[in-house]
């Protein structure tokens, strides 16, 4: 069934769609989106941010509904699906874009309901995985209705005249705390060595010194307070306008700080640890690339079964299992690409200085060693059917050399072939067939090469965002690769 490209709830059954175009209900088109845009367009005469963005979510997805069978519960996973991506991607090119404003339009919210806490339910765990920098979920986010803003602001302006005054009076002193401090400094400098012997003239003014730099570390931050709030209050609001936003009781401001390091979507690249592959945060993947960390190649060799019987899962070697019966080629090659994620342990296996081995017919199984009364593991060797191994090993070849981008450390793209292919015949299955030739069986063993530079699991490489004018766009690979090198995205409020 086709979704709303506003609200996002299901579109009658029969809507007539264009491809490539978004299709809307008719209320959406001739009440919500009009109704979303005035919003905007209020907020926007309000606010002290140049970043404003908005996105709309039907109450269906983030309540539970009065009746709800299974079908509907499924379909309702799907769409929220959709709309945590479209939130992300909103509060990702705010995080990279120095901070904004999210309005969110809860299509189908009754009017007497003040309850926030389905919405906080809904984004709240998703929001806090885009804060890698360390800061403060509180600090970094903040939600307030449309309508509460009138009120709101009057108290809050009171406020940050208070704020203000207590901040200009601290600064004042520790500009007199600071005045006197370098005279100290000076005067101990006049004095020399001769009254007061080295080792003392050295410790006091060591002393002196570091106060000194405390007190100017202190200026700084209150320069930076003072400055905050001047810049809130120098807004003037249009009391009309204000008076408009009262009607706003369906639209939540969402307040996003901007981030001190890029914030990516999806890094598009796996890390291993010893029992898995994962997602890098932002600041391993920021590590990563100003290390630089050059490998050596690497001449990898097939296994034996003997050696196999002794291996077991670890940051470099991942066994997947093969558990159907009689299948083509082309079908195994398949289900590593498909079922089995092999392109994400290619990305993580080459950021090993060894690289990694990646195995099609091996299982790790729960095994009682002599009785003992603790479960362990042990290997398991199964039979892979392979018709061809040189067809299998070019398209195992071609899959990975077509699925993944290769870069250097400066993003420029590399052509490189990661994988070398070996078969280990693991035995036969006893059955033949008088006309037909068996295929024999084997355990695919795939070793990925180390690589100096970065390997993404998709073409398009990483995913991050910014805002550009009303509209989000997305970073290159030239120009993530720059944001992160460079740190180009910061907030500069910390260097004012
Ligand atoms: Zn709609």
């Amino acid at each position: 069934m086709l979704l709303c490209g506003y609200c996002g709830e299901d579109l009658p059954p029969g809507t007539k769609s264009v491809e490539g175009e978004k299709t809307y209900h008719e209320e959406c088109i001739n009440l919500n989106i009009p109704r979303g845009q005035e919003a905007l367009d209020t907020f926007r005469n309000i606010s002290t941010q140049s970043n404003v963005l908005c996105m709309a979510i039907h109450v269906n997805y983030i309540h539970g509904l009065a009746k709800e069978n299974r079908e509907q519960n499924k379909r309702k996973k799907e769409k929220r699906a959709i709309k945590t991506k479209e939130l992300l991607k909103n509060v990702t090119a705010l995080r990279n874009s120095n901070s904004g404003h999210l309005l969110i339009h809860f299509v189908g919210r009754e009017k007497e309901d003040t309850f926030t806490g389905a919405f906080d339910e809904f984004a709240d765990d998703k929001l806090q995985t885009l804060i890698q920098d360390g800061s403060l979920f509180t600090d970094v986010y903040t939600k307030r209705f449309l309508s509460d803003y009138a009120i709101d602001l009057d108290k809050l302006q009171k406020k940050q005249h208070g704020v203000l005054e207590e901040t200009s009076g601290k600064l004042e002193k520790k500009i007199k705390e600071h005045q006197s401090q370098q005279e100290q400094l000076a005067k101990l400098d006049l004095k020399a060595k001769e009254t007061l012997g080295e080792e003392l003239f050295e410790e006091i003014r060591k002393i002196l010194r570091q106060k000194l730099v405390e007190t100017s570390q202190e200026l700084e931050r209150l320069k930076n307070i003072k400055s905050k709030v001047e810049k809130k209050l120098s807004v003037c609001v249009d009391k009309d306008t204000l008076k408009d936003t009262h009607q706003y009781k369906d639209f939540l401001v969402l307040y996003v700080e901007g981030g001190f390091y890029l914030t990516t979507s999806d890094s598009k690249t796996k890390i291993a640890l010893d029992e898995r592959i994962i997602s890098p945060s932002d600041p391993t993947l920021i590590k990563f690339l100003k290390n630089r960390t050059q490998f050596k190649s690497v001449h990898p060799s097939g296994h034996t079964l003997e050696d196999l019987t002794k291996l077991h899962e670890s940051r470099s070697v991942q066994f997947k299992g093969y558990f159907k019966g009689k299948e083509t080629d082309e079908k195994i090659v398949g289900f590593m690409f498909d079922d089995h994620k092999l392109l994400e342990y290619v990305g993580a296996f080459t950021k090993n200085t060894e690289g990694g081995t990646y195995f099609l017919g091996i299982v790790e199984k729960e095994h009682f060693f002599n009785g003992s009364h603790y479960k362990s593991k042990f290997v398991e060797i199964q039979r892979v059917p392979i018709s061809s191994q040189q067809n299998v090993a070019a398209k195992i070849k071609e899959g990975v050399s077509k699925g993944v981008l290769i870069c250097d450390y400066d993003g420029n793209e590399a052509n490189d072939e990661l994988v070398d292919v070996f078969f280990i015949p693991s035995g036969d299955s006893g059955k033949h067939d008088a006309d037909e030739k068996a295929p024999e069986h084997f355990i695919i063993q795939i070793h990925v090469k180390p690589v100096s530079g970065i390997v993404f699991y998709d073409k398009q490489g990483p995913q991050a965002y910014r805002v550009e004018g009303d509209t989000i766009t997305t970073f290159s690979v030239k120009e993530w690769f720059h944001a992160v090198i460079e740190n180009s995205v910061v907030r500069w409020e910390i260097y004012v």
